[in-house]
Order: structure tokens, then C-alpha cells, then sequence
């Protein structure tokens, strides 16, 4: 696959108006050499908003305004024709159109911002009323509307997506059980230490978590159809009046997909966003490359530069993968992981454990470089920690102040380490006392603060 030769776009059409969709468009708008014409058809009925922002609104904590990008008048004022509540049904490459629930569109070149949908467990009774995701603002707006007063309701997915719902919920007085399938919540950005200290902030602020939770199927004691429990492989049954599922995604790939398009668990693209198709691309959480889809903004946002640059006319950027860090949006936790969460065999572990006040860091190397990190509580130094890692910045000389942040890792290492770095923590703990202990496989230096 390999993008189009260079021809002056006359009519760009781009579906979805969700994340992706508008950051491309931001980046389009000002280009000197931008398409003549750009149409976005959007299947929701407000201009893309900051989707991120759903869980904060969930809980009460910010206003909808707050989740505003830009309104239907900037789109007019930069000549973008907008078409909300407006579903793709069908594209036709042979004629390059693209067909609406309301019209037929001709492009000249198409982006597929497809995004993706809540990913349902395989189960009996997973069509059932009542069971629902927490991806939009009508998702949002239902989920508010739930009456703590007829009874709980269970999150499946102790994921990141799985908390922010669970946390949204239960602080406006619902009863909430989260249901993790894996052993300890987070299991794909933390280790069980962290995972451990997560759950018990959450348990003692009134959240239900039950970990090797795995659904059999969902049942409905109504002539509404709705669902009135969850019963799990081990037998329980959980009655609940609501489900909010949050497992996974599953790529809108259907659209790609019937047109012929090559699609795999997304829609693929290379490494300019192409599809099979040299006239279309793809990004965000609806499309694939290599072996990788999305989740989270920060691929996408690279991908947005790399597609940008193309559909301006200048077509040099490639897209390639990089780490990605995340953090949890639940107020009061603060956590910051990225890399693996697993030691290898070849891995050295740097950890810090404060009793008193919850703080937990716990550094992954491999050949005095830093590959992963896992911080609670204190995360100030997450993103120092990232940078170094992504600079393969070696460590060794600095490693006993590593834990405790820029200023002592800088002191007694070399310089460079610190002053190249993020300028992200300065933290450091005086009355902590530090003991090296190393195990055959893998190594492990712990500190304990006093
Ligand atoms: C509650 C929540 C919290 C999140 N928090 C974070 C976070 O903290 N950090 C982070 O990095 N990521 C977070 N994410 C993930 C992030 O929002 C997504 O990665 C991002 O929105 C993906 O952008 P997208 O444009 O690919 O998909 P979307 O933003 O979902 O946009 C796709 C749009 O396409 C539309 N569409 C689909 N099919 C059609 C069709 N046939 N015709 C017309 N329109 C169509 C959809 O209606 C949708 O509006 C969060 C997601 C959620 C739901």
C-alpha cells in the first residue's frame, strides 16, 4: 500500500466526528495547501467533543460545557461542511461515493474516523435492555439518569474505563460492583502491588471489586426484557437493576470492511494511514497497523500529524509506534505506568514502598536503562521516568537517587541524565532509608520510607 501520487485534492471526505476526526480537521484547516472542499458527517448530534472528559462529567465533577472542541460556527467559518446525526451506511469505491442515511457524497479522498464501540461479553442475555457502554454523551446522560434507589449496579472490566465508571457512579450514590476477570485490577499497566494498594482506596471508599470475576451470562426476570443479574462462571448471581460494560473496544471496521477494503481485527493501514485503497485512509481507534489498534489519544494524535502532512500535499511523515504512558482519571488516585508490567528474567526492579502515605514506585531496567515504571500516589517523577526511558537514557551512575527523583538522580550521577530530562519531579524523601537486596532472577532494590 502506499498513498495516492501527489494530486490536488478537490473534495475530502472524512467519517466520524469524534476525536481523530477533529484533530485532523484543526490541522487541515490552517494549511495553505489544504482540499478545496472538506465534508465531516458525524453519526452523533453535537460537533466532536473531548470524549476524555465523559468520566470527570459522569461524576459530577465538570460541567458539559467543559467537553466543548469547537462549535458548528467554526467549522462553517473555516468552509467545512459539518452533517451531524448523520449515519454512513455504504461506500461505493468504483464511483468513489460515499452514501448517507441522507445523501450521496462524491470524494475525491476519504478518511475512514470510524472509532470503535464498547466490545460486549460473548455470552447469553448480552442483547439485553439495560446493559449498556460509556462512550458518548447520550451514554453519559443515560447513565446519570440511574435512581441509586433501584439498586446496584455492576461494571464489567476493572480496567481504566471499568473505575472511571464505577468511581462516576458510586459518587452519585449508586452501589456499584466491578467485576475483573484477571487476578488484580489494571492488570495491563499495573503490577499486583500497586493493583493492591488501587483496590483497597477504592474498597474503603465503598466499591465492591471482585478479581477472576468471569460472566456465564445475563438474566432478565421482566417482561421488558431488561437485565436483573449477572451470573458468573462459579455460579453467584449477582442481581443488579444496570450493566455498564467496559471490556474492551471493538474497531468500527464494518464500513471499511463491506467495501472491500483489507481489514483485520481494524481497518489496516500503513504507515501514511493508507488503506488497501490509495484514495482512502484510516485512523484512530478504527484502524490497524502492524499488529497494533488504539485505545488511547496519544497514537492518535501522531497519526493525525503523519495524515495531516499527507492530505496537505506534502507527504513526507511516516507513522511508527512508539510507548505510550497512562494514567487513571479518578480523583484523589494518582497513578502513572507504562512499559511492562511483568519483570522478565533480565530485568532489574527498583522499588519504593511508603506505609505511610500510600506512595508506591516500582522501576523496571534492563541493561541500566529504565524500560517500565509503575507510580502511586506520588507520580510527579512519572514522566521524567518516561522520557528517560524513551531516550534509552543510561542510568547506572544515578540509579541509588533514581527513586527519589530528578534532583538526587542528578547529583550523583551524570548531569546530562538530569538536566536533558523533563524538569517533571523534584521530589525527594529525607528520612527514607534505602537497602539494596539483590535476588538471582530478577534483581530487586527496595527502599522503605521511615
Ligand atoms: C469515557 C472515556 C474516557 C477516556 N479517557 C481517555 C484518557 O484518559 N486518555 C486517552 O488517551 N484516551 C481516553 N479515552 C479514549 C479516547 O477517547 C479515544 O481513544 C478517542 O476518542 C478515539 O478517537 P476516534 O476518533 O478514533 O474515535 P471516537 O472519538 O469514538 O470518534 C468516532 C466517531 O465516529 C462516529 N461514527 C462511527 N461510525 C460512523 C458512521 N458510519 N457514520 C458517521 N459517523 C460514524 C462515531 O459516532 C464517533 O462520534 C477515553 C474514552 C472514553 C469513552
Amino acid at each position: 500500500m502506499s498513498s495516492a501520487s501527489p494530486f490536488a485534492i478537490d473534495h475530502l471526505v472524512i467519517v466520524g466526528n469524534g476525536m481523530a476526526s477533529h484533530r485532523l480537521i484543526q490541522a487541515l484547516a490552517e494549511a495553505p495547501t489544504r482540499p478545496a472542499h472538506i465534508t465531516v458527517i458525524g453519526a452523533e448530534a453535537q460537533p466532536a467533543y473531548n470524549r476524555i472528559l465523559l468520566s470527570p462529567l459522569l461524576a459530577g465533577e465538570i460541567d458539559p460545557v467543559g467537553l466543548a472542541l469547537q462549535n458548528e460556527a467554526w467549522y462553517a467559518d473555516h468552509g467545512i461542511t459539518l452533517y451531524l446525526d448523520e449515519q454512513v451506511q455504504r461506500l461505493d469505491r468504483k464511483q468513489r461515493h460515499v452514501i448517507t442515511t441522507k445523501r450521496t457524497l462524491t470524494y475525491d479522498r476519504l478518511v475512514l474516523a470510524t472509532g470503535s464501540r464498547p466490545a460486549l461479553p460473548p455470552v447469553p442475555g448480552s442483547t439485553l435492555s439495560g446493559i449498556e457502554g460509556f462512550r458518548t454523551l447520550e451514554d453519559v446522560s443515560r447513565l446519570a439518569a440511574i435512581d441509586p434507589a433501584k439498586g446496584p449496579c455492576i461494571v464489567i472490566g476493572g480496567g481504566l474505563l471499568g473505575l472511571e465508571a464505577a468511581e462516576g457512579l458510586r459518587k452519585r450514590g449508586v452501589e456499584v460492583s466491578v467485576l475483573q476477570r484477571g487476578a488484580h485490577l489494571l492488570n495491563r499497566q499495573l503490577d499486583a502491588t500497586a493493583a493492591e494498594l488501587l483496590a483497597d482506596e477504592l474498597n474503603s471508599r465503598g466499591l465492591k471489586l471482585r478479581m477472576n470475576a468471569r460472566v456465564s451470562r445475563f438474566e432478565s426476570d421482566n417482561e421488558e426484557g431488561r437485565v436483573a443479574a449477572v451470573v458468573l462462571e462459579d455460579g453467584q448471581r449477582l442481581p443488579c437493576q444496570r450493566v455498564i460494560v467496559a471490556m474492551g473496544i471493538t474497531p468500527n471496521a464494518e464500513l471499511g470492511q463491506a467495501a472491500g477494503l483489507a481489514t483485520e481485527r481494524a481497518i489496516v493501514v500503513d504507515d501514511t494511514l493508507t488503506t488497501s485503497d490509495p484514495r482512502i485512509h484510516a485512523l484512530g481507534e478504527c484502524c490497524q497497523f502492524d499488529t497494533h489498534t488504539y485505545g488511547l489519544v496519544e497514537p492518535i494524535w501522531r497519526q493525525v500529524e503523519v495524515l495531516a502532512d499527507h492530505l496537505a500535499g506534502r507527504g513526507e511523515a511516516r507513522y511508527h509506534e512508539a510507548p505510550t504512558a497512562t494514567r487513571l482519571k479518578v480523583s484523589g488516585i494518582t497513578l502513572y505506568a507504562f512499559g511492562p508490567t511483568e519483570a522478565s528474567e533480565e530485568h532489574e526492579i527498583l522499588r519504593y514502598v511508603d506505609g505511610g502515605t500510600g506512595d508506591y514506585r516500582r522501576l523496571l531496567l534492563r541493561n541500566g536503562r529504565i524500560e517500565g515504571a509503575v507510580l502511586y500516589g506520588d507520580t510527579r517523577m512519572g514522566p521524567w521516568y518516561f522520557k528517560l526511558a524513551l531516550e534509552h537514557s543510561d542510568i547506572s551512575d544515578c540509579r541509588r537517587g533514581l527513586l527519589f527523583g530528578e534532583a538526587d538522580a542528578s547529583a550523583l550521577g551524570d548531569a546530562s541524565v538530569g538536566s536533558s530530562a523533563l524538569s517533571a519531579s523534584n521530589s525527594s524523601t529525607s528520612n527514607s532509608s534505602a537497602s539494596t537486596s539483590s535476588s538471582p532472577t530478577p534483581s530487586t532494590s527496595i527502599v522503605e520510607a521511615a
